[in-house]
């Protein structure tokens, strides 16, 4: 089997910038000794991204942000904006994040915003979506994917596609130790994908789907090889450099 895997860390709110430094330090040595045939997108705290930002030894390697407010600039204490992120090179930024949306009350109207700021920027944007376990339990997974690809990619031009990527995180599987089965993962990766083609009349046809959810170096090979799977979003798993090295290196599937 052929394909590209995107391996994407999200470390969440870890490691200071001493430990961030020291993980990107290994991971080059990991890079010079080994051919990843990933692309890898880091998304550490804000603190660590100039630091890390051009540092990588290789061009397959990108650095991402887990957060960022979609105004340009002004009184919006403890807010970042995308041009600011732009302007020391971040190739990434997460947007709709479980922990986000639950935590942080960020809700499918600023969501939206957020895509559409980051669309219109040099930032590719990674939407994350999923249904809670009582979601699934009551049938309503589809139904409810539906209404946040909906809302969160409302009035978005189909041009701009390319630049977007889905993670597909059952809220039930993160950071729990649960992972969605192999079932169960392609049949909602081939929902997303049918819903993405009624939104946008079949032009979404490549739009890459990551899954998110407790993967980890034991069923990273399993889960890397459903065919509609594009990649990962990795929480816990990403932190440990040994971990994230042994889930890059079973991503290589040329
Ligand atoms: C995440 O936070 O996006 C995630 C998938 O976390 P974990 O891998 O720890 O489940």
């Amino acid at each position: 089997m052929k394909k590209r895997m995107i391996v994407a860390a999200n470390w969440k709110m870890n490691k200071n910038l001493s430990e961030a430094i020291e993980f990107l330090e290994k991971l080059n040595f990991h890079i010079d000794e080994n051919d990843s045939q990933s692309s890898v997108i880091i998304f550490p705290p804000f603190i660590g991204l100039e630091s890390l930002a051009g540092k990588f030894n290789s061009n397959n390697f990108y650095l991402g942000s887990q957060n960022f407010y979609y105004e340009e600039s002004g009184a919006f204490t403890g807010e970042v904006s995308i041009s600011m992120l732009e302007h020391i090179g971040i190739d990434y930024a997460i947007i709709g994040h479980s922990e986000r949306r639950s935590l942080f009350y960020e809700n499918d109207n600023l969501i939206n915003k957020k895509i559409r700021s980051c669309l219109a920027s040099s930032i590719n944007p990674i939407l994350c979506i999923g249904e809670s376990l009582e979601q699934r339990d009551s049938s309503l997974t589809e139904n409810t994917l539906k209404n946040q690809l909906k809302s969160g990619l409302k009035n978005i031009d189909a041009l701009k596609l390319d630049k977007l990527m889905i993670a597909y995180e059952p809220i039930w599987a993160i950071g729990t130790g649960k992972t969605a089965t192999v079932d169960q993962i392609y049949s909602t990766h081939q929902q997303i994908k049918g819903i993405l083609n009624e939104l946008f009349n079949d032009e979404s046809h490549d739009l890459p789907i990551l899954y998110g959810g407790s993967v980890n170096d034991k069923n990273a090979k399993e889960i890397g090889m459903i065919d509609n799977v594009n990649g990962f979003l990795i929480g816990g798993a990403s932190l440990k450099i040994e971990t994230f090295c042994e889930i890059i290196d079973l991503c290589n599937f040329n």
